[in-house]
């Protein structure tokens, strides 16, 4: 027969394994410690160990170039006195939400904007030589972030979306450090700087300018050069959902506003940092089914040079051509 003893000590032991569960369910059961990145296929084996997962190299080399792909056409309802982002830590990172009024739609036309922003979040390392998830020709940046979008043509919200075919399409950004800030960095600073978020479930909100433009903000200046593929949520539960779209060209971040992000804690209190998956197999081996391609809308020669720069090279170059036959021609 128990004591009472014994058995409130059963109880205090029932208490505390339930609230170690409560808290690795609060922030889903994963992490990118112990539970991190190299076990979700063990752990969400149903989608995280599929073979369209993300992220990926962008290689240059393997992706085609496939003219057919257009950029989307984006489109931002006007600001009103009022409209409000709010910055939440979620225990694995930070997220910006808007208030209802403000909507951000993209689509292949004018006409069609299939597509509405449901969010945006980013991902960033301890030092200045990882954070993001995807690599550009295995190139690490110090961040990068994604803005999400659903299919609101076919779907209500995004949960509805998020685990079926054409559910969702994100924006992908690379940061790079620079001396220079980050404009929607420094709009979203006194929400950063709130040390209510520095802790999971905190949150924050600052007023959005009324001239705020999310494309123009976000996004780097050249929108024509990106890859397009087909792969998943970088998070468990790793839905093969996603059309992403990662520009080539990174924008800028300053040192300062890159620590902002490290002082956010995880949910066990240590710093949040290093939040990202380390790249997948475009083509997993040994896999059944088609192959996924990457596409590039950019031809492969002459990476990162502007036109200007081009016909720079082309000037020199005809200029050295010239040089050797004028002196062949004198020999
Ligand atoms: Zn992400």
């Amino acid at each position: 027969m128990a004591s009472a003893g014994s058995k409130s000590w059963v109880t205090m032991l029932s208490l505390l394994v339930a609230a170690q569960l409560q808290a690795s369910l609060a922030a889903g059961g994963w992490d990118y410690g112990k539970n991190g990145p190299n076990r979700w296929a063990e752990l969400f084996p149903k989608f995280c160990a599929g073979d369209k997962q993300s992220p990926i190299d962008l290689s240059t080399q393997t992706a085609l170039q496939n003219s057919l792909i257009r950029k989307y056409v984006f489109h931002q309802s006007s600001i009103a006195a009022g409209v409000k982002f709010t910055l939440k830590n979620d225990g694995h990172k930070i997220e910006l939400n808007w208030s209802p009024e403000l909507s951000i739609t993209m689509g292949q036309t004018a006409a069609d904007q299939m597509y509405t922003a449901a969010q945006l979040h980013w991902h960033w390392g301890s030092s200045d030589q990882q954070g993001s998830e995807h690599t550009l020709d295995k190139k690490s940046y110090a961040a990068e972030g994604h803005l999400v979008f659903y299919n609101s043509k076919d779907y209500a919200n995004i949960s509805m979306a998020a685990s079926r075919p054409n559910g969702l399409a994100v924006l992908g950004v690379f940061y790079e450090v620079s001396a220079n800030d980050n404009p929607l960095f420094k709009d979203l600073e006194k929400a950063l700087a709130n040390d209510t978020l520095i802790n999971m479930g905190g949150a924050a909100e600052v007023a959005a300018r009324t001239d705020f433009n999310m494309f123009s903000t976000f996004l780097p200046s050249n929108q024509d050069e990106f890859f397009r593929y087909d792969g998943s949520l970088t998070t468990p539960v790793c839905y093969e959902s996603v059309l992403w779209t990662v520009y080539r060209q990174a924008v800028p971040i300053s040192a300062r506003q890159l620590q902002m992000l490290r002082r956010l804690h995880y949910s066990d209190n240590s710093s949040m940092v290093n939040n990202f998956r380390p790249p997948l197999p475009l083509n997993p081996g040994n896999r059944p089914g088609t192959p996924r391609t990457l596409y590039r809308t950019f031809s492969a020669g002459a990476a990162g040079l502007a036109p200007s720069a081009l016909s720079t090279v082309g000037l020199i170059l005809a200029a050295l051509l010239a040089g050797r036959l004028f002196v062949a021609v004198e020999l």
